[in-house]
């Protein structure tokens, strides 16, 4: 792959009904973003909408002409499914509805789909990767998409919030070429690892998985200090992590071509800090009054 000279930055956005991946485009575009990342429906139901292929269409020729290549965009899957669940109905379910969110990825052309690996619900990490593995295998079978397994905060009984894990399910997987990881800066810190010493954090994720496996980096700082297992995102340079240390990931020469998506908390529950942010992070320097003048804007 060429080496980009543009940062490969953006957010989450939405994905609506009546314009779905267009509408998700020209939000991402609002906010100066090179890429972007959404759910294909609200993330805490299973309903789905038809992707309409119109609008697909119209879409795609807009990221041509707006310069924003479609391989980086980002899906990520509803975090209701757990395919680590012994359950067996519920792990079907899980696999089932997985599989119609990869078609739907085909469908709009997107390659890369994140997903939670899963909780164990007290059956236990083993049985859990167990489950996981099972259900990977049985996904990946009739896909062309990758499944990037975010790393997690270990809240609760959340499986993937050690690099041992990410690799016992990796290795378990069939389809090694549909198979990769997802960083999350908050969920790492949160997990316990220090994300102050990036450099160390990558070395160490090379040698348990393997660097060439990460596909997505999702920036996000922390309202808890390191090793609280709470999975709590705050803004970008307002948390426990900090500016300069989100700004050395963002910069890292090793992860150039691998899309950063921020999923950063509405300020005042209402209004994207994502323009705002993005823009912070290109300027390379920290303004502690970011969050008070984006509600001043709203005001107007
Ligand atoms: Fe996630
Ligand atoms: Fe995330
Ligand atoms: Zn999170």
């Amino acid at each position: 792959m060429a080496k980009r000279e543009k940062l490969l930055i953006g957010s989450h956005v939405s994905f609506r009904r009546e314009d779905q991946l267009l509408g998700s485009l020209k939000e991402a575009l609002q906010y100066q973003s090179t890429t972007f990342m959404f759910y294909t429906g609200a993330p805490q139901n299973t309903l789905r909408y038809p992707i309409d292929l119109e609008i697909t269409k119209a879409a795609r020729e807009e990221m041509r002409r707006q310069g924003i290549d479609p391989e980086t965009v980002i899906v990520h899957a509803p975090y209701i499914i757990n395919l680590a669940n012994v359950d067996e109905e519920k792990h079907q379910f899980s696999i089932r509805f997985l599989k119609e969110e990869l078609k739907r990825c085909e469908q709009l052309g997107i390659q890369y789909m994140v997903l939670h690996p899963g909780s164990h619900v007290g059956s236990g990490i083993d049985l859990g990767i167990e489950q996981i593995i099972d259900g990977l295998n049985q996904i990946l079978k009739d896909t062309n998409v990758m499944i990037l397994l975010e790393t997690m905060a270990g809240k609760g009984s959340e499986i993937g919030s050690r690099f041992e894990e990410l690799h016992r399910i990796i290795a378990g997987v069939h389809e090694q070429s549909r198979i990769g990881v997802c960083l999350d800066t908050c969920h790492l810190h949160d997990a316990g690892y220090d994300v102050k010493d990036f450099d160390h954090l990558l070395d160490e994720f090379d040698r348990i998985v393997g660097l060439s496996y990460v596909h997505c980096i999702h920036i996000n700082d922390s309202k808890n200090p390191q090793a609280s297992h709470k999975d709590r995102h705050e803004n970008i340079g307002f948390g426990a992590i900090g500016f300069e240390a989100l700004l050395k990931i963002i910069e890292h020469p090793k992860l150039q071509d691998i899309p950063k998506i921020l999923e950063t908390p509405y300020i005042d529950r209402l209004y994207p800090p994502y323009k705002e942010e993005i823009e912070m992070i290109r300027a390379r320097t920290f303004d502690p009054k970011l969050q008070e003048e984006i509600m001043k804007k709203q005001v107007h």
